[in-house]
């Protein structure tokens, strides 16, 4: 290992949110780069970049694997103690029937994060050891499509949320997998956060800094005729399919954005009316079973006074998804009827949308969670209702609808696109 600090050189690279090429100085250790024109970080370095994720990513995997063994939270309730795994979410699900959810927690919480953490401790195992292997490039690109499906963290939220509503009713207990958990998210965080795209694909292809473009700098890639590589970041020219650097496919923009965008949006809306008005949670106790909804839980924690997890399962599971929707929809409104002004600030909502897609999913954690640890026959048990499938449709939906949505029609001025045709064509 070299003791030079790492950086990312002077580069030319196109914006991937408003499409206008950017010319970014070197960027150091400690040190981030945004887009001046529609706001978003376009690259940024941790302090030791190369070592921290390594490390940090080999702790996380040590931390969750504790968590995997060790009791999570113990509950006594009537002479009867049971313990719960964190494993147990996922198997208590199961076991009621819903596998097809069984499966997307056990994907989201468990098979995701721990994959991506191995990746990164194999990606940077061989940036540190000097080796390049070809398969490191595939292995990259899972990475960054696979982070985004993990939902560790707000796994986190769903088990503080649970606590609440648990400590009303029965005798509860934090056990050592509860605070390796806590550790362990701290890691994980560390370690999404501090890979940035740019520079793993910097160290895996031999990518051009393509100084020589930088008089294009502040124009729109599109009209000058070059398109961004999402997978290396690469310049490409328009007329080609594959990358020059990564060799990947090369599109100018995403294929039938605002249509794909609509099509997952109705069917989210569709799926938004079970997940509200059926039951999300069934209780069970002393023989009689009580079904309630999101909005009963909401008003139960409300009256009980639990004011903050109310208010937290309200935003989550109630506002985010209509919030995500009815901006998903303006932005595709405005892109069709050509509305382009203030383009900056709905840039950034664009990122609001993608960033609180995977919290509404708290409400179906805490089910498993509470499916978990509440099964004691008909003393008091608590089974998944049917809306836990239907809310989970809709977080998997709106999100498929953010990752089609493609921010940079925003910018496209319509004149200034034939303008540019009109020009290619003549010559
Ligand atoms: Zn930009
Ligand atoms: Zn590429």
């Amino acid at each position: 290992m070299s003791n030079t600090p790492e950086k990312i050189s002077e580069h030319v690279e196109i914006c991937p949110y408003c499409d206008t090429v950017i010319h970014v100085p070197e960027v150091v250790e400690g040190r981030r780069f945004t887009c001046d024109v529609c706001g978003s970080t376009i690259t940024g370095l941790c302090r030791q970049p190369l070592l921290l994720p390594f490390v940090y990513s080999l702790v996380s995997m040590f931390l969750f694997l504790c968590v995997e063994i060790m009791p999570f939270m113990k509950i006594t309730m009537g002479g009867i103690t049971v313990e719960m795994n964190i494993r147990e979410t996922v198997t208590a699900i199961v076991d009621e029937d819903f596998r097809l959810l069984g499966v997307f927690i056990y994907c989201c919480m468990q098979l995701f994060p721990f994959i991506c953490l191995l990746m990164v401790a194999v990606i940077y195992g061989c940036f540190l050891s000097g080796r390049n292997p070809r398969w490191l490039r595939l292995l990259a690109r899972l990475f960054f499509r696979l982070k985004e499906w993990s939902m560790i963290e707000v796994f986190m939220v769903a088990t503080l949320v649970s606590m609440v509503k648990l400590i009303s009713m029965v005798d509860m207990s934090l056990e050592g997998g509860f605070y390796c958990f806590c550790i362990f998210i701290f890691f994980y965080v560390k370690v999404v956060s501090s890979v940035d795209q740019g520079f793993v694909w910097g160290k895996l292809v031999h990518r051009d800094n393509f100084l020589w473009l930088s008089r294009l700098a502040g124009r729109r890639a599109n009209e000058c005729g070059y398109v961004r590589c999402e997978i290396c970041e690469a310049m490409n020219s328009s007329q080609s399919t594959v990358c020059c650097s990564c060799g990947g496919r090369v599109e100018a923009r995403k294929k039938n954005s605002q249509q794909r965008c609509i099509a997952f949006l109705v069917a989210a809306m569709i799926m938004y009316v079970p997940a509200n008005t059926m039951p999300i949670m069934i209780t069970e106790y002393m023989g009689s079973a009580t079904e309630s909804t999101i909005f009963d839980g909401v008003i139960y924690m409300w009256e009980t006074g639990s004011y903050p997890v109310a208010i937290v399962i309200f935003v989550a599971s109630i506002a985010v998804p209509i919030v995500k929707i009815a901006i998903l929809l303006s932005l595709c409104y405005c892109i069709y009827f050509h509305r382009f002004k203030s383009n900056k600030y709905k840039t950034r909502l664009y990122h609001l949308t993608e960033f609180i897609g995977k919290w509404s999913m708290v409400d179906v954690f805490v089910v498993a969670i509470l499916t978990a640890m509440i099964k004691m026959g008909s003393l008091m048990s608590i089974y998944p209702g049917a809306a836990a499938l239907s809310f989970c449709a809709v977080v998997v939906l709106t999100m498929l609808s953010a990752n089609s949505f493609d921010s940079r029609y925003l910018w496209e001025n319509p004149k200034g696109e034939t303008a540019a045709a009109g020009q290619k064509e003549s010559e």
